[in-house]
């Protein structure tokens, strides 16, 4: 089973998560800039957040087998914020980047003006830049945050097709497949959508155009929550062409509208920009730590000092 989570806030994760991704069969996965959980307080901040979504984490995911591509953006919940909104001046340099496979996650969190323009201007980017766009609705008053959402898309350059709307659940479902949008589904541990009401949407509205993501950060959330789906999937009669779909091949081909997405797993980098994952250096092949001064083990070799 090869498994694509198209939507997990990495950064957020430790190198345990990784080896259990992998391990499940998770062997991609794309990372939405987005909130840290408290306020940037300055454009500086995003800058060195998108470096490390660019290099330091795609390196880190690579150690485990796993491609990592992202997507850039100011995050709906920072549109609000004036320190932070002049990053979208520094987002066409970033856009063009290799690992850069849409914009996002954008959208609305309180449906507030400022979050109108921050919206309407980085799906204008991803149509500058001709990428794909991934738009979080917002999860209080969700139908009038979905229709909100597609009004904008509409008004926008960005095709429907170009444009993933994402966090949806049986009340957004039908107008946002609707719209012709892709339809993203966050599966999280207690909240909002699992695994059995995804399945119940997948047999209701079928599996075209459908993702499913395990949205997780640093909240409440699994890291796994894309195969626990896929197992649910076979149990519930879904065949493994349904999952390889759902899993595989949509955020494939939506994230493969970029034109950057590429999902070779080469052998990793031993470190990158001069650091590695690892905490000091290996032990060497005799079980010393590395860099203990050979004589003082053996005595044979030891020269001789004051004896
Ligand atoms: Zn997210």
């Amino acid at each position: 089973m090869r498994l694509f989570d198209p939507h997990i806030h990495m950064t957020s994760r430790t190198t345990d998560d990784y080896e259990a991704m992998h391990a499940a069969g998770i062997h991609a996965v794309v990372e939405p800039s987005f909130w840290l959980g408290q306020p940037r307080t300055s454009v500086a901040s995003f800058l060195d957040y998108f470096d490390s979504l660019l290099g330091w984490e795609p390196f880190r995911a690579a150690q485990h087998g796993i491609a990592h591509h992202c997507t850039l953006a100011l995050n709906p919940k920072e549109a609000n914020d004036p320190r932070c909104v002049p990053v979208l001046d520094e987002l066409p340099r970033y856009l063009v980047k290799d690992h850069v496979v849409a914009v996002g996650e954008i959208g609305y969190d309180s449906m507030t003006p400022a979050e109108d323009t921050a919206l309407a201007t980085q799906l204008q980017l991803a149509a500058a830049h001709e990428l794909p766009a991934l738009v979080h609705t917002p999860h209080r008053d969700k139908l009038a945050g979905l229709r909100r959402t597609l009004d904008v898309v509409r008004e926008s350059a960005l095709p429907p097709d170009h444009v993933l709307v994402d966090h949806l659940n049986e009340t957004t479902v039908k107008e946002a497949k609707d719209s012709g949008c892709w339809l993203g589904f966050s599966v999280y541990p207690d909240t909002k959508m699992d695994e059995e009401r995804m399945v119940a949407i997948l047999r209701e509205y079928g599996t075209e155009q459908v993702l499913v993501n395990s949205a997780a950060d640093w909240g409440r959330s699994d890291p796994l929550k894309t195969r626990r789906v896929a197992d649910l999937m076979l149990a519930e009669g879904f065949d493994a062409d349904d999952v390889d779909l759902v899993l595989w091949r949509n955020p494939v081909t939506f994230y493969g509208l970029s034109g950057r997405l590429d999902l070779a797993i080469t052998t990793p980098e031993a470190t990158h920009e001069g650091n590695s994952i690892l905490r000091g250096a290996p032990k060497d092949p005799d079980g010393l730590p590395a860099g203990t001064p050979r004589e003082r083990h053996d005595p044979a070799g030891a020269p001789a000092t004051g004896a």
